[in-house]
């Protein structure tokens, strides 16, 4: 039987958080056993940029886990991406997810990678031996004029290189699966894990719907309006959410599921405590 991936991301500590922090992390996610951790990077102008490749080379050296760092393209000309590139593969880390970024209106771009899909064709051309990931958006892209648009700079992405894709968060599964259905019957084969992120708090949600457009379905505003001022029990409802989505998911075939962790060990243990049973795990099952 078909047995999905499962993935997890945590970011960098903020800039003047100290980076030690990150340990407290991952010695708290020892019990679950990820396919995968993907490390984010960091795009405003105060991010430690180093700080995706310290921490991907401790969970490669010091942990074991197989490692996927972020880099996003549109600030870097060719030999910051050259320099980082060979940094990641210098420390063991094979596999990278090939992003833009997000536009910070302050600061033009440089340019020379417009778009996801260019840093994944140099990528593919220039260090042959990393495995690209992409990202994809089950609600299209902001950006995106259109569903037809963002599926076609997707598949771009895909013909360029990726070979892997993993989604932007949603609440309503239902909007993942209509996606995945108009990306296969466009001709996008590669496997695609869904992007999970449980609920904490109200200002969470919102911040989601503003940046993301993520839509939330009446299910998720009944929570929000029962206990949007009581955060533990707040905390209690996104955890068996996510359990749920999660679940549901998994019947429906997915390839995989992807937990943003928020740097929060003890919501995604209980998480994966919910759902372990439903993956395949410790079999480094990705290609
Ligand atoms: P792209 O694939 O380039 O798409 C961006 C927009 O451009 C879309 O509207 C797309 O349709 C359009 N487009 C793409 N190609 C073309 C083309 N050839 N012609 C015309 N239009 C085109 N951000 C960070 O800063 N750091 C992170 O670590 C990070 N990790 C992420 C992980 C995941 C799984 C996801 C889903 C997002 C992540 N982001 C991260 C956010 C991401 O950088 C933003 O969503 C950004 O706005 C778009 O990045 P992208 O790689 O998807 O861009």
């Amino acid at each position: 039987m078909h047995r999905p991936a499962f993935s997890l991301e945590v970011f960098p500590p903020r800039r003047h958080a100290p980076i030690g922090t990150i340990y407290d992390t991952l010695d708290g996610l020892e019990d679950v056993d990820p396919d995968f951790i993907s490390v984010t990077y960091g795009t405003g102008r105060s991010a430690d940029r180093t700080a995706t490749l310290r921490i991907a080379r401790t969970i490669h050296d010091e942990y074991r886990i197989p490692v996927v760092a972020h880099l996003t393209a549109q600030y870097l000309d060719r030999n910051q991406a050259d320099e980082t590139l060979d940094a990641f593969e210098a420390a063991g880390v094979h596999a990278v997810l090939a992003l833009r970024g997000d536009r910070d209106p302050d600061r033009p771009p440089t340019d020379v990678f417009a778009h996801a899909s260019d840093l994944t064709a140099y990528i593919a051309d220039t260090h042959p031996d990393m495995t690209i990931y992409g990202a994809c958006y089950p609600e299209c892209h902001p950006q995106s004029k259109n569903r037809k648009d963002d599926i076609g700079a997707l598949k771009l992405k895909v013909d360029a290189g990726a070979k892997r894709l993993i989604s932007q968060l949603f609440y309503d599964d239902d909007d993942f699966l209509s996606f995945l259905e108009i990306a296969r019957a466009s001709g996008i084969a590669v496997p695609i894990e869904a992007g999970i992120m449980s609920v904490t708090d109200a200002a969470q949600v919102g911040r989601m719907v503003r940046l993301c457009s993520s839509r939330v379905p009446r299910s998720l505003s009944r929570i929000l309006e029962r206990w949007g001022d009581d955060p533990s029990a707040l905390r209690e409802a996104g955890i068996i959410y996510a359990s749920q989505q999660i679940t549901d998911l998994v019947a429906q075939g997915v390839d995989g599921i992807h937990l943003y962790t928020m740097n929060r060990p003890a919501i995604t243990r209980r998480i994966w405590a919910n759902t372990r049973g439903l993956f395949a795990t410790g079999t480094n099952a990705i290609d």
